[in-house]
């Protein structure tokens, strides 16, 4: 048996944007076996991002992290396929493009941090709160 159907939330982030590779990730995971569910462009909302990263609130890297994230336009994208939260965080790769390997999204793509081109969702639990809030307007 497989692991189970399952969806996580996927951001291409505004480095990422503004340098014309939403095609490319996107396509990434798409290669990958995912299925897009839904997916928004917009510049997002400053009060939605602090909401998304409310767990990061009170870090040093929390003020640079939301300008970053607000700084223009992003891409959410809900992905769906057989163990997708796991799957979609060893596609992106480690936080700091500086560790990083090469073949992952933030690998090849990434410039720093915050600039680390794209998000995915940790575990399960989160991906439901990230979904909801991101297009079923839960608070
Ligand atoms: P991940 O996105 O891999 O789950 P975290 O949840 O730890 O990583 O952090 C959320 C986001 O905050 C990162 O993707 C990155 O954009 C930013 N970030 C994390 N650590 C730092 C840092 N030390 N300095 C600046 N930005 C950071
Ligand atoms: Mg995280």
């Amino acid at each position: 048996m497989g692991d189970a159907m399952e969806d996580t939330l996927m951001i291409v982030k505004p480095d990422a944007v503004a340098r014309g590779l939403v095609g490319q990730v996107i396509a990434r995971f798409e290669e990958a076996g995912f299925e897009i569910v839904r997916m928004r462009m917009q510049e997002p909302d400053p009060d939605l991002i602090r909401r998304f990263y409310a767990e990061h609130e009170g870090k040093p890297h929390f003020p640079r992290l939301i300008a970053y994230m607000v700084s223009g336009p992003v891409c959410f994208v809900q992905l769906r396929r057989e163990g997708a939260v796991a799957r979609a965080r060893g596609l992106v790769g480690a936080t700091d493009p500086a560790d990083a390997a090469p073949g992952t999204i933030r690998g090849d793509l990434g410039i720093d941090l915050p600039r680390n081109s794209v998000h995915a969702s940790d575990c399960a639990t989160a991906a439901a709160r990230e979904i909801a809030l991101v297009f079923d307007g839960a608070r």
